[in-house]
């Protein structure tokens, strides 16, 4: 995702503290407080411009949603696109690195991890940047409850390989794969900036679903 910087993404997220929430590892244990119920927690890692996360928001007001992304300039259209849906009640927004998502969840807050275009780094040596590398699971795991599943599309092949194989590895089950999502055409599939701009291209849509196995 290409950078702008702009100067004023720190202050406009600071004055809508009631999407991007300040501190968040105050709210570690405390999520269902903040939503003000007991739903289930769904996040998704590398929002982006946080369309997907937005509509399926306003698709399931039962089940709570955050999106996690990490730079000031590419959230700022994430909190425009909530203040546009009129700031769905199951929804925040939060500027931290999805590595260090131990520092803001307890176990079993999380009930579903979405991870959607995630960056591929392609590169062989940047392997461990890869948000469905054993790494990352590992810490999916440790946070979300027994048989939690992570569900992830993507439109890079290479990516969707390697996240195969390490899910594999790992010692997931898989309980959806397909390789062209669009050609199944799901009613309630909500589609992610990238996807939109990729299949409006004509390349396929990968797309997983994982469970972790006790
Ligand atoms: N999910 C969106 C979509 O499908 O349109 C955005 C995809 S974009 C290729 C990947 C996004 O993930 C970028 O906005 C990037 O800043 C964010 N990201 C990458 N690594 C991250 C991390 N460790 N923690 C939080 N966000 C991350």
């Amino acid at each position: 995702m290409r950078l702008r910087h702009k100067p004023w993404a720190e202050e406009f997220i600071t004055e809508n503290a009631h999407i991007v929430v300040p501190n968040p590892e105050e709210q570690k244990g405390k999520w269902a407080a903040l939503f003000g119920n007991d739903n289930p927690l769904h996040i998704e890692v590398g929002t982006g411009k946080g369309q997907f996360i937005t509509g399926m928001a306003l698709q399931n007001p039962d089940i709570n949603y955050i999106g996690i992304e990490l730079f000031p300039s590419v959230i700022v259209c994430a909190v425009e696109k909530v203040l546009a849906a009129e700031t769905p009640k199951n929804l925040r927004l939060l500027k931290v690195d999805g590595a260090e998502l131990e520092n803001y969840f307890e176990k079993g807050e999380i009930d579903r991890v979405y991870l959607n275009f995630s960056d591929p780094w392609p590169k062989k040596r940047h392997a461990k940047r890869r948000l469905t590398h054993a790494s990352f699971l590992s810490i999916y795991e440790r946070l979300l409850p027994d048989n939690g599943e992570i569900h992830f599309k993507t439109d890079n092949r290479g990516l969707f390989e390697f996240s195969l194989v390490s899910m594999n590895e790992y010692g997931m089950k898989l309980k959806y794969v397909s390789l062209d999502l669009h050609a199944e055409m799901p009613e309630n599939n909500i589609m992610t900036e990238y996807e939109e701009k990729f299949s409006a291209k004509g390349q396929p849509i990968y797309r997983l679903e994982s469970q972790f196995v006790t």
